[in-house]
């Protein structure tokens, strides 16, 4: 099994990975683009050594490529000519559909993945130790997936006490879109609406406003390269998730205007079961 792990990217998804891999016994090599961030994770022990040369990772078994959705196809093509063959490669993007076959064509070693955490934060010193645990971690394998390389990548997810899944990339794509990119953009959508409102009212809701607003806004007020690459990477089922809400929203206000109380009633006892399948 790997003993030396890489981690290309050390923000807030390879910085968490690196604390806990540092901390389980592992020889982590991270690359990232900047020294300064580098010399954070040295600092917060996210790593056993850092730098921005991607010939360090060359020293890994395993490689979990964290870079932002839109480099990992480039960086695919960069690695490949770094690793010694056999090197397992896993990524952490939001996305698989639009990466899993190319990686894999050129990487028999390639496994997707998705680790289900974050925080509205980004960068190394947004990294969390123990941000996994008890966290959905997927695997999107394919028929062409190396079963070695997918059975080492799932030895580390266990170790780092996530839940694993496995399942195809274009459910997971689905899926999320549904519970993850969705939410996000309405999310967005319902912190821009309060700039319609009266600058004096805008004022007294900004004092107001409290654990409510900040349950259904956190992932809207996240980190924007995270949300733009969603929306460009899994467009056509987050539009269809957000045709699905539009259309449940227009069912609610009709409800509300024609002032239904029984017909929206029952919408909000079906919306607090519904809660308890997704939310545990
Ligand atoms: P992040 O905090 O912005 O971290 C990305 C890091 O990549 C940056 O800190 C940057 O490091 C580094 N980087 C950028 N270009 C690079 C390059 N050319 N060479 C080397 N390093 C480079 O983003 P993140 O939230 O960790 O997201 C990373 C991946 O995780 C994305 O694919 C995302 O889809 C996935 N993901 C995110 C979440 C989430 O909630 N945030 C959850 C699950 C999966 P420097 O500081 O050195 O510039």
């Amino acid at each position: 099994m790997a003993k030396v792990i890489g981690i290309l990217g050390l923000g807030l998804i390879g910085g968490s990975l690196g604390l806990d891999l540092v901390r389980l016994g592992y020889t982590v090599v991270g690359v990232s683009q900047r020294i300064q961030t580098c010399a954070i994770a040295c600092e917060r022990g996210a790593v056993t050594v850092a730098g921005t040369h991607w010939a360090l990772l060359k020293a890994a078994d395993i490689v979990f490529n964290c870079l932002p959705m839109d480099k990992v196809h480039g960086s695919m093509e960069r690695l490949v000519t770094l690793l010694r063959p056999g090197t397992v490669v896993t990524d952490v993007a939001s996305v698989k559909m639009p990466f899993i076959e190319s990686a894999t064509a050129i990487w028999p070693w390639f496994v997707g993945g998705h680790p289900m955490a974050g925080t509205a934060h980004q960068g190394i010193t947004a990294a969390l130790p123990h941000l996994f645990r008890e966290r959905p971690y997927v695997l999107t394998p394919i028929p062409a997936t190396n079963p070695d390389s997918l059975a080492q990548v799932q030895h580390l997810i266990t170790a780092l006490e996530a839940q694993l899944y496995t399942t195809d990339p274009a459910s997971h794509d689905q899926a999320v879109a549904l519970i993850s990119h969705a939410p996000v953009f309405i999310s967005a959508a319902l912190l821009l609406t309060t700039q319609s409102a009266p600058p004096g009212i805008q004022h007294l809701a900004q004092q107001l406003a409290s654990s409510g607003f900040a349950d259904t806004t956190r992932v809207g007020g996240g980190n924007p390269e995270l949300g733009l690459n969603m929306a460009l990477y899994n467009r056509a089922a987050l539009l269809e998730q957000l045709g699905s809400y539009q259309y449940v929203i227009e069912k609610l206000r009709e409800n509300i205007a024609q002032g239904d109380g029984q017909a929206l009633e029952t919408l909000l006892k079906q919306s607090q079961q519904l809660r308890q399948d997704y939310v545990t």
